[in-house]
This record gives C-alpha cells, sequence and structure tokens, in this order.
C-alpha cells in the first residue's frame, strides 16, 4: 500500500485538487437548489484557466425566496429568540466542522482564487473557523442593562438582532470574508444572505451544508452565488433587508449607499478600499525586517489585500540601501502553480483582474521607473500570473501612488522631514491601514495619532487579529469587522421604561 502523501508535499494537494467535490447551487431555507431560472455561469481556475464548473446564477426570484426564508426563521425565533447558549453551540460545531474540511476548503480557496494553498490551508481556513468560534463563544456573554433611573421605575437597555442581513463578499478571501460578516450577524440572532463573489463562490457553498449540519435552522443562512447587478443590487434594494455588511471596492460600496436610500434605509456597513503608507524612518532598528515587511505588505495574496501597503514611503537618508534590501526581499515572490508549496506568490484570480493591473503598471512606465517585474508570466500555464512589480521616484500625485491597484504592484516614494510624510500619506481617500517603522517612542505614537487611518502597525506591518477591529475612514469605509465591536452592527438597542407603583401603605 502507498501511503498518502503528506499535506506538506505538491502532489498531496495536487490530488486532493482532483477528488474535490462541487457544490454548485445556491442554499435556501435550507436546501441545495438550481437558480430559479436555471441560469449558470462558469467557474474558472485562474491559474490554468479551465472551467472547474458551472454554478448558479442567481436573481430577483432567488432574492426574494431567500429573504422569505430568511423573514420567516427570524419570526418564528428559533435562532433569533433561543437562549444564546443555542447559537453558541451551532457556532463552535460549525467552526469545528470548518476544520475537519480544512483542506477541501482549501483547496476549493486555491483552484477558485489562484491563491497560494499554503495560505488557504494556514491561514484562510483555520482563521475562519477561529472567527466562527470567536463570535459563538462570545454571543451568550453579552450582557444587557439596567439603568439607575430611581425607584419609580425600571428603564433596560437591550440588544435585540436586527433582522435580515445581507453579507455581499469580495473574491480575495471568500470564505474569511464570508466569516468576518456572517459569524457576528448569526450570534447576535440574525437570518443570514451571503453573496459570495462571482469569481469566488465555492467555499461558500460548501460552507452552508456544513452550516445545516451544524444545526443553525433552515431560512437563517442562505448562499446566493450570481453576479452583481443581479443578486448584489437585488439585496441592497430588497425592503425585506435590513442591513447589509459589504467588502468589496468603493465604487460599489457607494451604490449600497444609493440602495438604500431608494429602499428602506437600511444600515450599510462598508470595508472598501485602501492605499495604505509604509513609512521607514532612518531610525529603524533593523532594515532588513523593514524590507522583508514590505515586500509581504504589497506581494502577500497577489497584492489582492485591501490593506495592501502599496505607497512605500523610506527617508532619503536610508532610500538606496533600503532599495537594495527590498529587492532582494521581493525576489521570495516569484509566481508558480499555487498547489505547489515552493510557490512564492499565486495567480491573479481573473483575466479582467490581469488585464486591470497590467493596465496600471503600462501607466506606471510613464510616471515613474520600474525597478523590478512590470510584466505577465507564466503565459504558458493558461494562467493569470504577474511578476512582482516595484516602481521607484514615483510622484505621490500620480496614478500609481494614488488609486488601489489591488495587484502586487509597489510604489516607492521618499521624503525628508516627518510632517511631509504625514502629509503624503494622509492625502488620500482611502483611510485604511499604515505602518510605520522606526525606534523613537516619541516618534511611533505622535504618526500613529497622525495618520487618518483605521489601523496602525507599529515596527510590523497589517497586525489583524479576532480580538482587534478592522476597518477604515474616509472612502475605506465605516463600521468595523471582529473584535466584540463587530455585534455593534448587527444588533439594535432597545430602549424599555417600566413605571412601578409604590406599594399601598
Ligand atoms: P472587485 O472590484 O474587487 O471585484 P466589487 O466591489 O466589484 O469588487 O465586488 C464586491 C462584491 O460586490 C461582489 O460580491 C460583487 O459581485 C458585488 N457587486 C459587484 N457589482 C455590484 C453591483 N452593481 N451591485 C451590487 N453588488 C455588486
Amino acid at each position: 500500500m502507498t501511503a498518502h502523501p503528506s499535506p506538506r508535499r505538491h502532489a498531496y494537494w495536487t490530488d486532493a485538487a482532483r477528488e474535490v467535490r462541487l457544490e454548485t447551487r445556491a442554499f435556501i431555507n435550507g436546501d441545495y437548489a438550481n437558480a430559479a431560472d436555471g441560469q449558470v455561469f462558469d467557474c474558472v481556475n485562474p491559474a490554468t484557466g479551465e472551467i472547474l464548473g458551472h454554478v448558479a446564477a442567481c436573481g430577483q426570484a432567488d432574492v426574494d425566496r431567500a429573504v422569505a426564508a430568511a423573514r420567516n426563521s427570524f419570526e418564528a425565533g428559533r435562532w433569533s429568540r433561543c437562549d444564546p447558549a443555542i447559537r453558541r453551540g451551532a457556532l463552535l460545531r460549525l467552526a469545528d466542522l470548518v476544520e475537519e474540511h480544512r483542506d477541501e476548503l482549501a483547496v476549493l480557496e486555491t483552484l477558485d482564487t489562484g491563491k497560494l494553498i499554503r495560505d488557504s490551508a494556514t491561514l484562510d481556513i483555520p482563521g475562519s473557523a477561529a472567527v466562527f468560534r470567536f463570535f459563538g463563544e462570545a454571543c451568550d456573554k453579552l450582557l444587557d442593562e439596567a439603568v439607575p433611573v430611581g425607584s419609580g421605575a425600571l428603564a433596560t437597555i437591550t440588544r435585540e438582532p436586527v433582522g435580515v442581513v445581507g453579507a455581499v463578499v469580495p473574491w480575495n478571501f471568500p470564505l474569511k470574508m464570508a466569516s468576518w460578516k456572517c459569524a457576528p450577524a448569526l450570534a447576535a440572532g440574525n437570518s443570514v444572505i451571503l453573496k459570495p463573489a462571482e469569481q469566488s463562490p465555492l467555499s461558500a457553498l460548501f460552507l452552508a451544508g456544513l452550516a445545516a449540519e451544524a444545526g443553525i435552522p433552515p431560512g437563517v443562512f442562505n448562499v446566493l452565488p450570481g453576479f452583481g447587478p443581479e443578486v448584489g443590487a437585488p439585496i441592497g434594494l430588497h425592503p425585506g433587508i435590513d442591513c447589509v455588511g459589504f467588502t468589496g471596492s468603493t465604487e460599489i460600496g457607494k451604490r449600497f449607499l444609493s440602495y438604500s436610500s431608494q429602499s428602506n434605509m437600511k444600515r450599510i456597513w462598508l470595508e472598501c478600499g485602501g492605499k495604505s503608507a509604509f513609512i521607514v524612518f532612518p531610525d529603524a532598528r533593523d532594515l532588513n525586517a523593514a524590507a522583508q515587511a514590505a515586500a509581504a505588505g504589497i506581494f502577500f495574496n497577489q497584492g489582492e489585500v485591501c490593506s495592501a501597503t502599496s505607497r512605500l514611503f523610506v527617508h532619503e537618508d536610508i532610500r538606496a540601501d533600503f532599495t537594495t534590501l527590498l529587492l532582494e526581499a521581493a525576489k521570495a515572490y516569484s509566481p508558480g502553480n499555487p498547489l505547489d508549496l515552493a510557490s512564492g506568490m499565486g495567480a491573479m484570480v481573473s483575466e479582467e483582474q490581469t488585464g486591470r493591473v497590467l493596465s496600471y503598471i503600462d501607466k506606471g512606465r510613464n510616471e515613474a521607473e520600474l525597478l523590478c517585474g512590470g510584466t505577465r508570466v507564466l503565459t504558458d500555464t493558461g494562467g493569470c500570473f504577474i511578476a512582482p512589480t516595484i516602481f521607484t521616484n514615483v510622484d505621490s500625485r500620480s496614478v500609481i501612488a494614488t488609486e488601489e491597484i489591488f495587484g502586487p504592484v509597489l510604489s516607492v516614494l521618499s521624503f525628508r522631514e516627518e510632517a511631509e510624510v504625514v502629509q503624503m500619506a494622509n492625502a488620500s481617500q482611502y483611510g485604511l491601514g499604515a505602518s510605520v517603522w522606526t525606534q523613537n517612542l516619541d516618534r511611533a505614537v505622535r504618526m500613529s495619532r497622525a495618520l487618518h487611518v483605521g489601523s496602525v502597525s507599529v515596527n510590523a506591518v497589517d497586525n489583524v487579529d479576532l480580538r482587534t477591529p478592522f476597518g477604515g475612514v474616509k472612502q475605506s469605509g465605516n463600521g468595523r469587522d471582529l473584535s466584540l465591536h463587530a455585534f455593534e452592527k448587527y444588533l439594535d438597542l432597545k430602549t424599555t421604561w417600566i413605571s412601578i407603583q409604590e406599594a399601598a401603605a
């Protein structure tokens, strides 16, 4: 008998990819179903160009059906009004099931998006399980409040689920982004309709079956694959949906605000684009560590990260040395087969995204000096691979320094004064994250206070943890994912006053 290959080997993942089962139907009211009109769309592996399967292309009728199921389940109260300990039990079981199916989910994520299997298997899938576990654990520990208003009354503040929540998510971290929205919304007692991105529906559809197995009642968790205009817009406009949690581009985030204003004023929580700054001062302790972090900050996940530090500001005194270290660090991100554990970077998610990134690179060639990369590579694979790309001598007002590229393209800018770099870093429509490298404590605190962003990492890059909030200011969005604060988006506060009669003497 031949031994089963180890998960640490390429062969194990190639076999797993060949054998993996694809669920391609929508999930409504506790059952998998085709789209009402039978439409499907191609699900493509961007690392090879091969069609993986044909996925249900949902539309208005499916959204209506899912909203009715979600509303009925919410009103029935089996989930929305149960002892939260029951929700905790189901969400902990779901976390366990996600972990049990880690390898299948990791393979689906990698086939669907082109991201590295080593990241899907060690970060995306376990990270999503941890999010379901965190919000499951927390949900029966949220306490309501009784307000001291004197002996003539009792005033209470109770938290109530908002109702039916739409979760519209992108393709860069499909299961993770789904968990960031759905876990707190479900834990709070809402019924949820998840719309995965059309580029990456497979892990969300697999998750739906696990949610049912974990004991989440029919109608409480629904998944509708399909395109933005056909599924996302009807969710945004639906009078039966009370709240939408969205992660995606700023352009579509703005549309959700308008869907809300055209319909029922549903609350809209947005986590949108970014153009985060990575700032290196000459007193940084370890320039090599900073260069490695700068490379990770833009090349991790092919740069398809909303908080990617795509603008690198280096002090003029260390610019030459830092650039040498950075170019060396970038070599670790050589693209290759995402199922191969030796690859440094995976494939871009689609032909469309590849074209978009290459057109930014073309603009960059006219605006700045190309230091490395700049081309599509591995074309014989049929896949969408772009070499890690670095531009230097970039003007802070140029297109590549101001627009979100969402690919492995770094702009290097230089500065002399602290005030100058703060001004340049803040001169952005976005405000998601920032990374600051300095050993000077005063400067670290001054910078953290001055940068107009949702999170700052000092001597680190893009620290994200499920116990700390994640989200942005300005046109990066509003509201926060992760941490106990995420509950606030999916719960309403209700005030109840009860007059109390004195006892008859
Ligand atoms: P990206 O540019 O990174 O693909 P998008 O903002 O286009 O990000 O997509 C994020 C999510 O929004 C996806 O689930 C997508 O299907 C959805 N979406 C795209 N266009 C629309 C639209 N016009 N209305 C509602 N949702 C949309």
